[in-house]
């Protein structure tokens, strides 16, 4: 059966037809359109091609030569694409521009160029030089198709077409000799594809001939200075192919066609073509910016060169990969924001956030370590930089946090210890400050990032003020609790002494007193010092609280006095007395008066002896003045009531006024006198029985 007559795709042969390809990989595309416009949809087309993601792992092949050689049925039946093919019933030309088809053999990008051919038609030569600059920057392998019949015409078409390919190769390359630039991949493998071979010449004489003309060609160029010495070799490899005549011939056309494709598709082979050194690395997802960059510079007819090319690409890329890093990055770290901002410390957020930028990383290295290292490694850089300053708030917000939760921890702490029986304040204090110090370095040591300058000392430090401040005030209220105790203790021994003192009225009566005052104050202030040891109190603080201590416990010494000098009592106290002396006789015996006895003489007396205690309560007096007691200073008593007579040195020691004295004599006298009056009836009453 005949094989595909000219439009190639039509049918297919052997195991590797076309139907049996890859159906995605159908249609084709205009990279460059008439008016040398660059399509925006060679991304989406290699995404649809499933070579998007393919990074180094494809290959690119473009192919060269004069109008309607049938280059486009070549590729077509090389490697199943649907290119079109001038309809030979109507000698049509096919549309003008650059088209790109994936091959339906591996991961193969295949560009025809269709153009008017310059040379022949008399135009200018325009577009050909635009689409040689355009793939020899993206191809590996340029297929150059030529008739047979044209070798060794040194002037032909063909010629001239070569010589435009190394003239616009040398500027890729030639990069003004800026040696500092990394050099891309420079080597292109030229392949050439001799169509309608008889066979009457030698393959290597044919091989020879156009060898022969290449370096012709190569030594015509007129080269920058930098490049005089560059071989052809060094930027070409040459190789050679050729195909029967494919009407006269269609079977033997179609067995080579077949033989040559394993040429670009079987990697064991000598000959296969896509050798890693022709590679112009050019990551498959950086393809469409790269070729459209490549693209505009040549309709600008600036200085193309591949290296700057390959920077902007790298530049362009590193940034597009880290914006979608980034942007799943955020996503995830988005969980964790609202309960930082919220003042939750989130447990073993330096391990989530170490997780979300391992897994940005991976993925930024991933796919843009394709790209020119220097970029790569400096877009690397910044994207840390702009991941670590997006943690940069969650650190901050972890260790106020961590500020808060270690603080209220630390009062809580306290209050409990203080309960326990038997507690050291001291240690109480010690051991939370310890405990959430240790607890607050481990949290911040865990949510820091190595590479960072995140510190947590300053916050540490602070967090240690306020405990300070906390210790402090638990300490003041434990001492004014402790004070109060103590207070309470004191008051219990020194009361009562003092009421049984003042009860039994004497003049030893107030050395009593102040030497029970004296002694109690005395073992109270030790009291406090013994417990203060524990709770580290300054030498001020001891000093204010004891000074506390001892104005409490003049006021209440001086308050009981007043209580035992107040009217009523003073009467109870003398009346007492009296009636002591008056109603028992010596041995303390209930006296009944019998007309004999003087009940007027011992009612004097009596009387006279109990009036004479009553001037013992007016002041506080010692035996000896050395005795009186220094007295304590009032701000320090906590007393909001402002009485300054218990302070004053000249009214503290003064506990009745003259006047006083004067009506509680009288009120005691007119009691007396009623207890004789009552002594008298009884007796009158006794004796009338
Ligand atoms: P292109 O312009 O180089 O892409 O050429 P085409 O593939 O469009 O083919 C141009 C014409 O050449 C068509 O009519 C084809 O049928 C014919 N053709 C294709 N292959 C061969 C071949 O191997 N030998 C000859 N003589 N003609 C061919
Ligand atoms: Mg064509």
């Amino acid at each position: 059966p005949p094989a595909g007559t000219g439009t190639g795709v039509s049918s297919a042969t052997g195991g590797h037809g076309i139907s049996g390809g890859d159906q995605s990989r159908d249609g084709r595309l205009q990279v460059v359109n008439e008016k040398q416009e660059f399509t925006k949809q060679l991304s989406p087309y290699l995404s649809k091609w499933n070579l998007l993601d393919k990074g180094f792992a494809y290959d690119v092949v473009a192919v060269f030569g004069s109008q309607s050689t049938g280059k486009s049925t070549l590729l077509n039946r090389l490697f199943g694409t649907s290119f079109d093919v001038m309809d030979e019933s109507k000698r049509q030309q096919t549309t003008k521009g650059i088209w790109m088809c994936p091959s339906k053999y591996g991961n193969t990008l295949v560009m025809d160029v269709e153009g008017t051919d310059g040379r022949e038609r008399g135009e200018d030569q325009d577009f050909e030089r635009k689409s040689a600059l355009f793939s020899l920057a993206s191809t590996e392998v340029l297929i150059v198709n030529l008739w047979e019949h044209q070798i060794g015409l040194y002037n032909g078409a063909n010629m001239g077409l070569l010589k435009t390919v190394f003239e616009v190769n040398l500027g890729l390359f030639g990069g003004g000799g800026d040696t500092n630039k990394p050099r891309p991949q420079e080597k292109t493998l030229i392949l050439f594809v001799i169509r309608d071979h008889v066979g009457s010449t030698p393959m290597s004489n044919l091989t020879a001939t156009l060898t022969q003309d290449m370096e012709k060609i190569w030594a015509s160029l007129s080269k920058p200075q930098h490049l005089a010495d560059a071989t052809l070799s060094s930027y070409f490899d040459l190789s050679f192919a050729a195909l029967p005549h494919k009407v006269l011939m269609p079977e033997k056309f179609e067995e080579a066609v077949l033989e040559l494709r394993k040429r670009f598709t079987d990697r064991s082979r000598e000959d296969y073509v896509f050798q890693p050194s022709y590679h112009k690395r050019i990551p498959a997802d950086g393809v469409g910016f790269y070729m459209e960059g490549i693209w505009q510079q040549v309709l600008s007819n600036k200085d193309l060169d591949l290296p700057t090319q390959q920077e902007l690409l790298a530049q362009f890329r590193c940034d597009e990969i880290s914006t979608v890093v980034t942007e799943a990055f955020l996503a995830s770290s988005k969980v964790v924001r609202r309960p930082v901002e919220v003042g939750t410390v989130v447990d073993g957020l330096g391990a989530l956030m170490r997780d979300w930028l391992n897994t940005a990383l991976g993925r930024f290295d991933r796919d843009a370590s394709r790209y020119h290292a220097g970029v790569y490694q400096r877009k690397r850089l910044d994207l840390l930089a702009s991941l670590h300053s997006s943690l940069s708030p969650l650190f901050m917000g972890q260790m106020k946090n961590l500020h808060k939760v270690e603080t209220a921890k630390f009062s809580k702490a306290i209050v409990a210890g203080v309960k326990e029986p038997g507690y050291d304040f001291g240690n109480v204090v010690k051991q939370g400050k310890e405990g959430a110090r240790a607890r607050f370095v481990e949290a911040a040591k865990e949510v820091q990032i190595e590479g960072t300058d995140w510190e947590y000392e300053h916050e540490l430090a602070l967090l240690e003020d306020d405990l300070r401040l906390i210790a402090d005030q638990c300490r003041a209220d434990e001492t004014k609790k402790m004070v109060n105790a103590i207070e309470r203790t004191v008051k219990r021994q020194l009361l009562e002494p003092v009421e049984v003192a003042l009860s039994q009225p004497s003049t030893k009566m107030w050395d009593t007193v102040l030497e029970t005052y004296r002694s109690v104050s005395e073992s109270g202030e030790e009291a406090y010092l013994v417990k203060a040891k524990s709770y580290n109190c300054t030498e001020e603080e001891n000093a204010a609280a004891i000074a506390v201590l001892r104005a409490r416990i003049w006021l209440s010494l001086r308050r009981k006095l007043e209580e035992q000098t107040s009217d009523a009592t003073i009467l109870a106290t003398l009346r007492s007395n009296f009636e002591e002396r008056f109603r028992y006789d010596e041995a303390g015996v209930p006296r009944v008066w019998k007309p004999a006895d003087d009940i007027e003489a011992a009612f004097r007396r009596s009387k006279d002896d109990t009036l004479a205690l009553l001037p013992l309560f007016a002041n506080i007096s010692p035996s000896s003045p050395s005795l009186l007691p220094t007295l304590p200073s009032p701000e320090a008593s906590f007393d909001s009531e402002s009485d300054p007579t218990p302070f004053d040195p000249s009214t503290a020691f003064v506990l009745l006024s003259p006047t006083k004295l004067l009506s509680i004599e009288t009120r005691f006298k007119r009691e007396a006198d009623a207890a004789y009056v009552e002594a008298k009836r009884s007796m009158v009453s006794s004796v009338a029985q």
